[in-house]
Order: structure tokens, then sequence, then C-alpha cells
């Protein structure tokens, strides 16, 4: 992706996030259901007390090339903010940007500790995406998906997530959750997430528009989207493929909605993954 020497967005903080909402204890078991993540929900999120001065701490920690991918997703965010505005006026809607903070290792987010391993995460309650830089290496070593374009993705997907907080659409699920069982309640998820992906197609689409996209980058993202489908994610920890557990989608369906956004790029035609389901989810 053609990304130096471009905007970069001024949401961008480093190391520790805003204030905790909530304490630990009961706090950090309500959290567990408004974080958005990227794939298969971690098995413990842990709200334990963390140590201060994480921005010191950080800018020792950060390699250089963790520098440029600062960098790099803060001219992604950038983008993503020229997008939706743009997106948002063509339905007479505002939008609010979000913030991203980067760390390394753990720091605080209103909907409790973040640590690295928990994987690219959106907190409604401050409205923020909390990236762990060295998630690059992850999506890249273990998810078998390198490439800037991947990594770009992945903050599309999360921005995703707040479009849908702006649209109210995180509010009627999150109603919803309340009243079905989980193997129901998965169904929403699985809607939202590709909703998201879809998100992230209407970006590559942008990107691409703009004259931003460099040969094989499409090719990242859609790599990234199916490698981190629920049906792989489950072999990969060695479960059976289970889909009444999928709260993601499986990889053929991520790869799906993300060429879907590519291909409609308008919002209308994301709301199609909520049409088969029970209970209307509307904009
Ligand atoms: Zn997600």
């Amino acid at each position: 992706m053609k990304w130096k020497n471009r905007r970069k967005s001024s949401n961008v903080n480093r190391g520790s996030g805003a204030p905790i909402v909530f304490g630990g204890g009961i706090g950090g078991l309500i959290l567990v259901l408004v974080l958005y993540f990227l794939g298969a929900d971690p098995s413990v999120i842990n709200n334990q007390n963390i140590d201060q001065g994480q921005n010191s701490q950080y800018e020792e920690k950060i390699s250089e090339g963790q520098k440029e991918l600062e960098d790099f997703l803060s001219v992604v965010l950038a983008d993503t903010e020229d997008m939706w505005h743009e997106k948002f006026s063509e339905y007479n809607l505002t939008y609010n940007e979000p913030n991203m903070t980067l760390y390394t290792g753990s720091t605080k987010s209103a909907c409790g500790v973040a640590q690295s391993g928990m994987g690219p995460f959106y907190c409604p309650l401050d409205q923020a995406v909390y990236i762990d830089v060295s998630f690059y290496d992850e999506l890249k070593n273990t998810f078998g998906a390198g490439g800037d374009f991947a990594f770009a993705y992945v903050l599309a997907h999360e921005v995703g997530h707040h479009v849908q907080n702006e649209l109210g659409i995180l509010d009627q699920t999150q109603e919803l959750q309340k009243k079905l069982s989980e193997r129901e309640y998965n169904k929403y998820s699985v809607a939202q997430e590709l909703q998201a992906d879809y998100f992230a197609g209407v970006y590559a689409y942008y990107s691409k528009e703009k004259g931003y996209l460099e040969a094989g980058d499409i090719e990242e993202a859609m790599r990234a989207a199916s490698s981190i489908g629920d049906d792989k994610i489950q072999k990969m920890s060695g479960s059976n493929i289970n889909p009444d557990k999928f709260t993601h989608g499986s990889s053929k369906d991520r790869k799906n909605a993300f060429d879907m956004g590519y291909k409609y790029h308008d919002i209308e035609h994301s709301m199609d993954f909520y049409k088969n389901l029970e209970y209307k989810i509307q904009i």
C-alpha cells in the first residue's frame, strides 16, 4: 500500500488508553460481553491492575519496525476517517471518529485491561480500537497472512465495529444478547462480524479508487479475512468444527463478506447479513 507521506490521524494514543470505567470483579465479567474482537474470543480477559507509566515503557519497548507499523496504522485510520465522513454524509449522518490505542504488553481500556494475545478489539465504552502492534507478526506467522494491507484490513474491520456503534447496531444486538440463548445470539454475532468484514471491503474499494493500492494488496486482505474464520481457528485449537459456536463466521463467509463490501461499497448491502434473522436490526 502506498502510505508514506500521507496524512496521519490525530486520534492515536500510545500505551495507556482512557480511564477505566469499571473496576475488576463483576465489571470484568460484564466487559467480556461488550468487546468486539477480530477473531474468536480469547478464553480469559484479565482485568488485573497493571503498572502505571506505560508510555515510557512503550517507548522503550518499541522497535524501529514497530514505529513504522504505528505510522502505517495512523495513515490507515486517517483514510477510514475520510471515507466514513464521506459515506455518512451521503445519509445526512455525522460520523464521530474513533480513537486508536497502540500498545505492547498491556494497557487500560474502558472495557478492561487490554493484553497482547487478545488480538485487536474495539471497545464501545470509550469508542476506541486497541491494537497490540506485535499482532502484525502473529498475523503473518500464526495465521499466514502477512503484508501491510492484511494489517490495514484488521484495522478497517475494527473501525467497522465503531461504524456499527455509530449506526446504533451494537446497542440493538446488545439488547438481544440479554434475551437470547448463546446459540441464538451467536447468529447475530456472526452477522455483526461479517458486516465489519464487509466494511473492511468497502475500505479496500475506497483505497483502490484513491490509487493507494499496490499489486497484491487485495489478496493480502482476502488472505487475512479467510485466515481468521471460526472453522480455521477451531481447527487450529484442536477442536471439532461446530458452526453453532461460530461467533465470527467461517473463513469462506469472512472472505465473501470482504468481497461483497469491495463490490457494493455502500451501507445498504451490509445490512443483508441480518436479513434472515428473527429480530430486525435497523439503522
Ligand atoms: Zn470483529
